[in-house]
């Protein structure tokens, strides 16, 4: 299996929720690399997707609330 972001040139239909995906939106492509005719398309934040396939808009870098300056004692 491999997977690819591309732009859908034409309507699709997500193969997880059975929705449209509209052209010109971004969509997976999933391609079966020993059946090459097969292929399969989803929506990046599908609805009906697992959490964990789902490509959120989280921070890559973890946000640090104790970044306070040291208090000085003396
Ligand atoms: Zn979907």
């Amino acid at each position: 299996m491999s997977e690819k972001i591309i732009v859908a040139r034409r309507d699709l239909i997500c193969d997880l929720c059975g929705r449209r995906i509209l052209k010109g939106s971004k969509c997976r492509m999933i391609r079966d690399d020993f059946m090459p005719g097969l292929v399969y398309f989803e929506h990046l934040n599908c609805p009906s997707a697992p959490a964990v396939t789902v490509e959120t808009n989280c921070p890559k870098n973890p946000v640090i609330h104790n970044n306070k300056p040291a208090m000085a004692l003396a």
